[in-house]
């Protein structure tokens, strides 16, 4: 186990934000937007939105050292791969 320089904590702590921004920021606009599409136009939003979703945050949401993807649920305060304590 190792602890995780300042430098790749900051990023840690900036791409967990970048994240949960876009997801609640996705859901905070589409909800409200939700009422004024038709049926079809609702369900191409959302399908839309969670493809973004599975599509970048596997990409983004990654250890810094190892490149390899946080599990679901760590929050990405510890890297399982490489075991590097990012403790943020
Ligand atoms: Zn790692």
């Amino acid at each position: 186990m190792s602890l995780a320089t300042p430098e790749q904590i900051k990023e840690v702590r900036r791409r967990r934000t970048i994240t949960v921004m876009l997801v609640v920021g996705g859901i905070l606009v589409l909800l409200p937007l939700s009422a004024r599409f038709g049926d079809a136009g609702f369900i191409i939003a959302w399908v839309v939105f969670a493809l973004v979703l599975t599509l970048f945050i596997p990409q983004y949401w990654r250890c810094p050292v190892c490149r390899s993807p946080f599990p679901r649920g760590s929050n990405g305060h510890r890297c399982d791969e490489c075991g590097t304590e990012f403790g943020a």
